[in-house]
């Protein structure tokens, strides 16, 4: 079909141009004689003028038919400054109408109010709004960046099996059923975990792949049932060589998508020192308020509440907030406590305020003047200066803490008004986390991770302490990567199985051809999975994961434009040895 330009691409300097454009009817108006119609495609909107001798062959014309037209660009009298076309026009010579159509069911513009659910069952249609197409042509420039970084760092894309055997990445597994093997399932991966392993023994040394992941979880705002990870996996390496290559792929993409420079080197930090800093383990790294153990002023207290915390390995824990103490009443104080009691199960929230050079708070009549002197001094308190400390279990009063930052950085809006990007590395995670369900210790990654070499005597007499080798990336407080050093060694493998209460025969079952794989000289190995939908978020500035995936399900993890999940016929199900045994 004959087109000779995008219709949002045309400018002043096409002026005197003959054009042929393709587009969707955007809007129509009438004046007089003359027909305006906003024409859209891909590239843009461009206003066609209709004189008399052609507003006949379009007098039926409506919203989103598709035509065909050859004219004039022309400088306009008027310049529209609100479209990027909007100093030129096009004086149409020919139409033709392409296709018609069906009033749609929703608004096609950024603007629209149509409900979400009804976005997504008209989806092709959402699909046509500026802002998805421009978040897909988002996505698909950093498929390429991605392909081509790691192309030239010599890394090669495999693809793995999407019906394959189950993964232990710890969620629930998405099942197929085998029509070849009645009662036998395949499990759709929750990532390619084994298989880049596998690829790693089978001497690639370096691989990555836009992988589908399938996790049968129950979906938080930030999750969708299918999502895409860039895959990747090196052999030989530790964890510098595997930081290089992602602070390379982050510089690349965050350049070429947002001219935006990002730092060589990220800063690296344990979990440990994320948690006793920022009470969390994706820290926001845009703004300061770090929690400050102020234990040690109150090592002799009187105030009871301090003693009994400190008596029994708890934690005194505090951070200032500059400029804050105007801002929060009694009333807004005692949110806070709720916020912290509810969410975080802390026992209260003491404060402090300086106004006028003079201390206030909940426990100023509790604490003595030498405490105070030490608290002003430690915490370098000056007037307006509002102080929250939560005294606790370590964790509680961390966590808590960690919590009462952030949320005061947005209420208190310092968060910096340029666009800032704080990358941060969160290494030496812990190898276990316990499970209250099974009252056993679970792989925090997954089992392949390596623990930190000088934790190894520990995986039996002390798991709750034993670190691991795995990582993650974090961006502005949302975690974009996680990875690790991975174990090699059959024994130190069949040993985290057993720390983890699997036995050597489920060992086996599960993962016997795994296991046997190491015996054949597996390579030192590590990587990472970047999560796509979660960068891409990033880059466009949107805090909704559906709007970054074409076909989305909505957030009860149902696809409403082909309805599914959906029942099968009966034949379908004989053939699988299958029937339905309804859970309610
Ligand atoms: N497979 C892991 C995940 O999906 C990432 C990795 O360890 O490479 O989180």
């Amino acid at each position: 079909m004959e087109r000779t330009c995008g219709n949002g691409t045309l400018r002043l300097a096409d002026a005197g141009k003959k054009v042929t454009l393709i587009g969707w009817v955007q809007r129509r108006r009438n004046f007089g004689a003359l027909v305006f119609i906003d024409l859209r495609d891909r590239s843009g909107l461009v206003q066609v003028v209709f004189d008399e001798t052609l507003s006949d062959s379009i007098k039926d014309v409506r919203s989103e038919y598709i035509l065909q037209v050859t004219g004039t660009v022309v400088e306009r009298k008027e310049a529209n400054p609100k479209m990027e076309t909007g100093e030129i026009e096009v004086h149409a010579e020919a139409v033709k109408i392409i296709n018609s159509a069906a009033t749609p069911p929703i608004m096609i513009s950024d603007d629209t109010d149509a409900l979400e659910d009804t976005r997504l069952k008209y989806r092709y249609l959402d699909l046509r709004r500026p802002s998805l197409q421009k978040i897909l042509m988002t996505r698909h420039k950093v498929c390429m960046i991605t392909r081509k970084t790691l192309d030239s760092m010599g890394f090669v894309e495999v693809e793995t099996p999407i019906l394959a055997r189950s993964t232990p990445e710890g969620a629930r597994d998405y099942l197929v059923p085998s029509r070849l093997y009645n009662g036998k399932f395949w499990a759709l991966p929750q990532s390619p975990q084994i298989y880049k392993q596998l690829l790693m023994i089978g001497g690639m040394e370096k691989y990555f792949q836009i992988a589908r992941c399938f996790r049968d979880e129950d979906l938080r705002a930030d999750r969708q049932p299918t999502f895409t990870q860039i895959d990747v996996e090196m052999s030989f390496v530790d964890e510098n060589d595997v930081f290089a290559v992602v602070e390379k792929l982050m510089q690349a993409i965050f350049m070429e998508i947002r001219g935006y420079k990002v730092e060589d080197h990220f800063v690296r930090m344990t979990w440990d020192e994320c948690m006793k800093r920022y009470g969390s383990d994706k820290p926001d790294l845009r703004y300061g308020y770090e929690i400050q153990n102020i234990g040690e002023i109150f090592a002799d207290t009187d105030f009871t509440v301090f003693r009994t915390v400190l008596d029994s390995n708890g934690e005194v824990d505090a951070v200032k907030f500059d400029q804050a103490a105007s801002r929060y009443s009694r009333k807004k104080l005692d949110e806070l406590q709720e916020f912290i009691k509810h969410n975080f199960r802390a026992k209260a929230l003491a404060w402090l305020k300086m106004e006028k050079g003079e201390l206030s708070g909940s426990i100023v009549k509790a604490i003595s003047d030498a405490e105070k002197q030490a608290l002003i001094e430690k915490l370098a308190i000056t007037d307006d200066d509002l102080v929250l400390i939560v005294a606790d279990k370590p964790h509680v009063a961390e966590t808590a803490l960690g919590a009462l930052r952030i949320r005061l950085a947005h209420e208190l809006d310092r968060l910096p008004k340029e666009e800032t990007y704080k990358f941060l590395w969160v290494t030496d995670f812990p190898m276990f986390e316990w499970d209250e369900e099974e009252q056993r210790w679970q792989a925090a990654h997954h089992p392949f991770t390596a623990p930190r070499v000088n934790d190894i005597n520990e995986l039996f007499t002390d798991p709750e302490h034993v670190m691991s080798r795995a990582y993650d990336l974090v961006l502005n407080g949302y975690e974009q990567l996680s990875g690790s050093i991975r174990i090699y060694d059959q024994n130190m493998q069949e040993k985290v199985f057993e720390s983890i209460g699997m036995t050597m025969e489920q060992a086996q079952q599960k993962f016997g051809f795994f296991l046997e794989a190491f015996k054949y000289g597996t390579p030192p190995h590590g990587g990472f999975a970047i999560g796509l939908e979660r960068l891409i978020m990033v880059l466009c500035g949107t805090d909704n994961i559906r709007d970054v995936v074409a076909f989305p399900t909505n957030n009860s993890a149902v696809d409403l434009m082909s309805d599914s999940p959906n029942v099968v016929d009966q034949a379908q199900l004989d053939i699988l040895g299958l029937s339905i045994n309804k859970k309610d």
